[in-house]
């Protein structure tokens, strides 16, 4: 309505629009329900926003419909969980094709392996006389991915632990004796399923990783763009990425990576994005 308003009486609206393009809903691990996501960005006056789960595309369509109503623009992506060596790397595919049912069965099939896992995980611990129920740690996940955090609530509930740290340098970090192995995609597969399904691929928190060549032979390999915009980059850092995104012609987006609150306060929209990502990732899909 507020469009339309302006459209014909030629209202003023700010001139710079900005989005978000990176924030978890319950669909994974996130606090905040699609719904409250794209309430909250409507509040915070951006244009649009993309509820990014981990291997989960539940959240869109919800937040599309919201959205619709409230006059914010949703962009629908979801966050790869990938494997290099022992290390987790994030690979965002966005406007991938979320309803195709080939698609969610493979993100259905990921799932069912991170629950295999962490039973395996609970069949370890009770080696290690530190009993947890599985029941518990999937209803501590909720309609998350469920993974190691959960777990480590557990074993802090049943007292088996003093504290959350403690569970992984006891028990289920990498090396420790009901550490369990990820089976995961690689960074490759990836992009390939993100091309498969018309999305594009792009880099999430790329300093994170502390591991500059895997950025460029990611970008080798063909990725379409990095995160560019996140509030823990330095001046630096964003120098760097700033200089890879024009020498190699990537799209930069960004994001705040917003889990509702869950490591502190409710970032939506802090990363201060460009409008423009949106444009470039509508122009190369
Ligand atoms: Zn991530
Ligand atoms: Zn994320």
């Amino acid at each position: 309505m507020i469009t339309i308003f302006n459209q014909i009486f030629g209202a003023k609206k700010p001139e710079k629009k900005y989005c978000d393009l990176h924030i978890h809903s319950t669909f994974s691990d996130g606090l905040l329900t699609p719904q409250q996501i794209v309430a909250s960005a409507k509040e915070r006056e951006l244009d649009a926003v993309s509820i990014v789960d981990h291997d989960a595309v539940g959240g869109i369509e919800p937040a599309i419909q919201i959205g619709k109503k409230l006059g914010v623009e949703v962009v629908p992506a979801v966050e790869m969980s990938c494997m290099v060596g022992d290390a987790d790397v994030h690979i965002i595919g966005y406007y991938i094709d979320y309803q195709n049912k080939k698609l969610i069965t493979v993100l259905n099939d990921i799932q069912a392996k991170r629950v295999d896992r962490a039973k395996k995980i609970v069949e370890k611990l009770t080696e290690q006389g530190a009993d947890v129920e599985i029941k518990r740690v999937l209803e501590i996940a909720g309609n998350g991915a469920v993974g190691r955090p959960h777990i480590a609530q557990a074993l802090l509930e049943e007292g088996h632990i003093s504290s959350y740290d403690e569970a992984f340098w006891k028990y289920i970090g990498y090396h420790c004796p009901a550490y369990v192995l990820k089976e995961r995609l690689s960074p490759l597969d990836a992009m390939k399923l993100i091309k498969d399904f018309h999305g594009v691929s792009i880099l999430a928190h790329p300093m994170i990783y502390n591991n500059r060549s895997l950025i460029a032979y990611l970008i080798d390999q063909g990725i379409q763009g990095l995160e560019l915009w996140r509030c823990e980059h330095s001046d630096n850092e964003m120098r760097y990425l700033n200089n890879l995104i024009t020498n190699h012609h990537l799209i930069a987006t960004g994001g705040t990576d917003c889990h509702g609150g869950r490591k502190g306060k409710i970032l939506i929209g802090e990363s201060k994005v460009p409008y423009q990502a949106v444009k470039d990732l509508k122009h190369a899909r």
